[in-house]
């Protein structure tokens, strides 16, 4: 650990180092508590501490040759800190960290693992389970403030306008997939509104229909199947 940095003097570090102890088990005291909930050991892994300016916590799981631990800087969880962290926001912080290391430990269930990052859908909704602010960035007084995990956790694309949508679209390329199949052969007899009865000599595949030669009374025509489907009664489509 250094010694000094920017303008964190020695005595300070010092002092803030003795308060160690008392924050780990500040810190333990909550994560056991969260541990009991979920079935998990959040309060046995490593807490280190530091002196880092600009973060004020962190969750390293283990991998890549490195352990499993906790961080905090002391500047901002310490008694004396010079940032003035209050209890609520320090304890939003422990509870911050603490969902990260749930998304390792837990089973996120499949609807909230739709929004990908650190802080995405899985974290937040670790957050909604231990009343962590789902918000990536430290804000004061956010510890207060009652959380939206609704609107953190809704699934924009579950959005019932959006599903309509989705559900529109999908009609349509199962239609174009219908009309794309072969109804008739060669050699039914088809009925069509206008021409009457005739008889298909020939089917011709398109990209999204099938056209077909139909002999009526007057002549030959080539029509789409899907106005015979729309004209046509199955009584008169003989295969
Ligand atoms: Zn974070």
């Amino acid at each position: 650990m250094e010694y000094s940095s920017g303008s964190v003097s020695y005595n300070l570090k010092m002092q803030l180092q003795r308060e160690v102890p008392h924050l780990k088990s500040e810190i333990q005291t909550l994560y056991r508590r969260l541990d009991r909930q979920l079935g998990l050991h959040g309060a046995s892994v490593p807490i280190t501490f530091g002196f880092e300016t600009d973060v004020l916590g962190s969750y390293t799981p283990a991998g890549n040759g490195k352990a499993e631990h906790f961080h905090f800087s002391l500047l901002y969880i310490g008694y004396l800190d010079m940032r003035q962290v209050r209890k609520h926001d320090k304890l939003d912080l422990y509870r911050h960290e603490y969902a990260h290391y749930m998304v390792s430990h837990m089973e996120i269930p499949q609807q909230y693992l739709w929004q990908p990052g650190k802080h995405g859908s899985a974290w937040k909704y670790c957050c909604s389970l231990i009343g962590a602010n789902p918000t990536a960035c430290f804000e004061k007084d956010k510890g207060l403030s009652k959380p939206d995990y609704r609107q953190a956790l809704d699934n924009p694309w579950k959005n019932p306008d959006y599903s309509a949508v989705y559900a529109l679209r999908q009609e349509k390329i199962s239609q174009m997939e219908k009309n794309r199949q072969v109804h008739f052969h060669e050699g039914d007899i088809v009925v069509h509104p206008a021409f009457g009865e005739g008889k298909v000599e020939k089917t011709e595949q398109l990209a999204g229909d099938v056209r077909l030669h139909i002999r009526f009374p007057d002549g030959v025509r080539k029509i789409g199947q899907k106005w015979l489907i729309q004209h046509t009664d199955a009584r008169f489509h003989r295969s």
